[in-house]
Order: structure tokens, then sequence, then C-alpha cells
């Protein structure tokens, strides 16, 4: 009996100083807890319970009545205490409560509405993702789409059919294993770079069918943003170029043949012609007392002098076709470079009847390829002897502040302004071959070269009053 006494109060008086304790930390732990006092006061209340309990074990064996009845009345009046401050605060933890249950119900009513708007969004997606499978699956190219990161997660079809695989070898990066394996890590960059940077790709590879052999495929693939510009998807196709690889393969072999031939065969033409050329000449002061042999051998140098003009004119291009234009450049004297071409084309004007003049500074020295040069200002003095119908030709070579300038005058047929600009273009021609031989390869050549220099070429014509090229260098 005693000891049942005993253990019950101990536990009643713990359990009561805990309860309290757990009360005090909870309103130190959350912050703005409603009615923190009232929990204060309910612990010191429990506390004061359980202390006399503790009391009640201690009179078993001592009659400490006294104190016992003392910590009984400071319970009393705890008690009452809070009893009497809990009473008011009955309506308002009412009031709190029904807040509560409104707040709850306001939140599951959002809660409702936002997992309805989602299942909308959702419907909608997958109308559209159904929408464009669709369409990938009418292409006649083998398509796909990959995530953000790359990862391929949809193959048409036709893909299927050309690689022969399954779309479980095909799950992300799978695709590697129908690349030619000397390709796939260029084509792994590529396509790596593109996902970091966003940047659409394009790129040419063989792609291996399922028999095995390979053909060559255009891949373009373009990302898919979000409202952000964020990459949500990348749209993949592969266009098979096979065929026209096999064709521009040949073409291009073709042309390399073309300009091969017609450069062995314009040097090859090239030393019978100056031969012949010297040997003329020779001929036509050896028969200054035979008037009429002496006029056919000037006629037969005007034609030679044509078809050597035509042959270098196929040298150059095809050089600058198949070696480019590189430019040996040093400091060149523009009035030197003027003198010698008009002194070798002395010959050539006076048999035109045109007579040939040089003005401007006396020194005008740029940084340049002289021979190049040489040859810009040869075609454009010899179009002038050609064009200029006899009329005296002027060549002017003036010196800027920061570019040289070289000009090229004729009094000739002139050129109309609809054919001015095109001129410049390869084998363009504003003259009827009837009347005028010739390639349409001379100013092409000129402004190639000039462009190569940094410099721009022009032409002005008064009408009637002939023609001027002009040609500005920098420095
Ligand atoms: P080509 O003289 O072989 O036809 P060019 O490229 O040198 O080729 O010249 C292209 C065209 O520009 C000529 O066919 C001619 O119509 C015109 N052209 C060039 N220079 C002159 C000029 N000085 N006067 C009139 N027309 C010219």
């Amino acid at each position: 009996m005693v000891w049942s006494q005993v253990s019950t109060n101990l536990v009643i008086g713990l359990s009561y100083l805990s309860i309290s304790a757990t009360l005090w930390l909870l309103t130190r732990r959350m912050k703005g807890i409603p009615f923190s006092k009232a929990y204060l006061a309910f612990g010191l209340f429990i506390v004061s319970c359980g202390v006399t309990h503790f009391i009640d074990i201690v009179t078993i064996w001592r009659g400490v009545y006294w104190l016992d009845v003392t910590l009984r009345g400071f319970t009393a009046l705890a008690s009452a205490a809070t009893a009497i401050w809990l009473f008011p605060l009955f309506p308002r933890v009412v009031r709190l409560g029904e807040l509560f249950q409104a707040e709850r119900e306001q939140s599951r009513a959002a809660l409702q509405e936002e997992l309805h708007r989602s299942e909308a969004l959702r419907r909608k997606l997958e109308a559209t993702e159904h929408q464009f499978r669709e369409v990938v699956e009418n292409l006649p190219d083998l398509a796909w789409s990959a995530a953000a990161d790359g990862a391929i997660d949809f193959y048409n079809q036709r893909w299927y059919e050309y690689t022969g695989t399954t779309p479980e070898e095909m799950v992300g990066w799978g695709w590697r294993s129908v690349h030619d394996a000397q390709q796939v890590e260029a084509v792994e960059a590529q396509w790596r770079a593109s996902i970091v940077s966003g940047i659409p790709f394009e790129m040419e590879f063989p792609l291996r069918a399922a028999d095995g052999t390979f053909r060559w495929f255009l891949t373009r693939v373009r990302p898919l943003r979000g409202p952000d510009g964020e990459v949500l998807r990348w749209i993949g196709t592969n266009t098979d170029i096979h065929e026209q690889r096999l064709i521009r393969g040949e073409l291009k072999r073709a042309v390399e043949q073309r300009d091969l031939f017609l450069s062995i065969a314009a040097h090859e033409l090239r030393t019978p012609i100056m031969t012949m050329g010297i040997q003329l000449e020779l001929a036509e002061r050896a028969l200054d007392d035979a008037p009429p042999a002496r006029k056919r051998v000037s006629t037969a140098l005007t034609q030679l002098g044509r078809l050597h003009t035509l042959v270098e004119e196929l040298l150059d291009v095809t050089r600058i076709g198949t070696e480019g234009l590189a430019l040996d450049k040093g400091p060149v004297d523009l009035v030197e470079v003027a003198q010698t071409v008009l002194a070798r084309s002395e010959a050539r004007a006076k048999r035109a009847g045109s007579e040939l003049r040089l003005r401007g500074d006396a020194r005008v020295v740029v940084q340049a390829d002289g021979s190049r040069l040489d040859r810009v200002l040869t075609n454009l003095v010899n179009n002038a002897i050609k064009y200029g119908n006899g009329t005296p030709v002027t060549v002017e070579v003036t010196l800027a502040a920061d570019r040289a300038e070289i000009a090229v005058t004729d009094h000739g047929i002139g050129i109309a302004p609809a054919d001015q600009a095109r001129i410049f273009d390869k084998f363009e021609r504003a003259v009827s071959s009837d009347n005028f031989g010739g390639f349409g390869l001379g100013l092409y050549i000129v402004r190639e070269i000039v462009l190569a220099h940094g410099g721009t070429v022009g032409v002005t014509c008064e009408p009637g009053a002939g023609t001027t090229f002009r040609v500005r260098l920098p420095l």
C-alpha cells in the first residue's frame, strides 16, 4: 500500500515536470505562437501540482504538514489564477480556430484550382507532342528530338528503318553506334558545343545504314526555346545528301581538271607567242622599204598581241582560281610601273592610232606586289587602246594623303551606265564579240588584284567623251 502510494505519486510528479518542460520548450522554439503566456501559466500550474505529489511521498514517513499546506496553498493560487486568466481567452481561441479553418479551406480550394490548371496544361502538351510526332513521322528525312541536355528521347520511324536499330539501342547517346568511328568524336564535340552555347548545329557526316554501308547526311539541329529564351528541347533532322555529295565531288574534280588544262595550255602557248612576236617585230623593221609586206606583218603583230592578251588572261584566271592571290609585297613606284607598261604598249597603241600620255606626280610609292599592279595597268591600258577608237590614252598617277590613285582615260566608245557595274564580273562584256574579241576576264582580274591589295576600282563615263578607270590603293 505504502509503496504504491510512493510510486504513483512519483510517476505523476515527474510527468507533471516533464509536461511543463515540454510546454516551456514549445514556447521558446515556435516563434509567434499565439497565447504563449497562457502556456507558461499552465506550465507553472502543472509544476506546482507536481511538487504537491512529491510532498505526498515525504509525508508518508515525516509529517511535514505545514510545508505541505504551504505548497498546496501556492498550487491553489496558481491554479485559480490560471483558471481565471484562461476564462476570457476562451472566445479569442474559438475565433482563432475559426480563422484557421477558413484559411485551410481557402488554400485547399487554391490547390484544387492549381491541380485543374496543370492537368489542362498537361493535356495541351500531350496534344502538341502528338502533333509534333505526327509531323515528324511524315517527314522524308530521319528526324529526332533531344532533351535540353542533348540526350535523344525520340526518333521517327525513318531513323529506325534506315539504321536498322531499336529504340533500346538508341536511348540517350546510343546514336554514336551508327557513326563512322573516324568522325564520331568531331560530331560529338560539335554537338556538345551547341548544347552548351544553344547555337544551332549543322554538319555533314556519314551514317551507317541497316546493311552496313555508309551514306552522307546533312544534319541540322535547332533549339526549341521557352519564354525566357532557355532551351527546352532540340529538334534534329538528317537529310540524305549522298548523291549530291558524289556529284559535287565529280564537279569539283572536273573544274580542277579544266583549270589544270587551261593553265598548262596557256603556259605552253605563251612561249611560241613571245617568240613569234619578236620575230615579227624584227621582220616589220626589216621591211621598212616594202610597205605592203610591212602592213601585213603589222596586222599579224596586232592579232598576235590579242592572242597574247587572251593567253595571259586565261593564265591569270586559272591562277586566281587554283592558287588564290598570294601577294609578294614590297615598295613599288607606281610611276615606274606606268612607264614600263606604257613603253610595252607603245607599238600596240601606235598600230591602233592612239597616243599614250603619262601625267601626275614624279614618284608615288606604295607597299604592293609590283608584278600584279603591272598586270592591272596593262589590262586597263590594253582596254583603253582597244575601245579607245584611236583617241589618246592618258595614265595619271597621283598621291593623296592616305592613298595612291591611278586613272586611265580614253575618249572612245564609253560604257552605258547599266553595264558599268557588271563588267567587273567574270565573262561580262558590254560589246558585241562581232566587233571586239575577248573573254571578258581583264577587268575581273583587275578587280581581284586591287581588292587583294585593300584598294578599290571604279569606272566613270562621260557620254560620248570616253571612259576613266580609277584604281585607288592604300599606301
Ligand atoms: P574584254 O575586254 O575581254 O571584253 P574586260 O573584262 O577587259 O574584257 O572588259 C569587260 C568589258 O568592259 C568589255 O567587253 C567592254 O565592254 C568594257 N570595257 C572595258 N574597258 C573599256 C573601255 N576603256 N571603254 C569602253 N568599254 C570598256
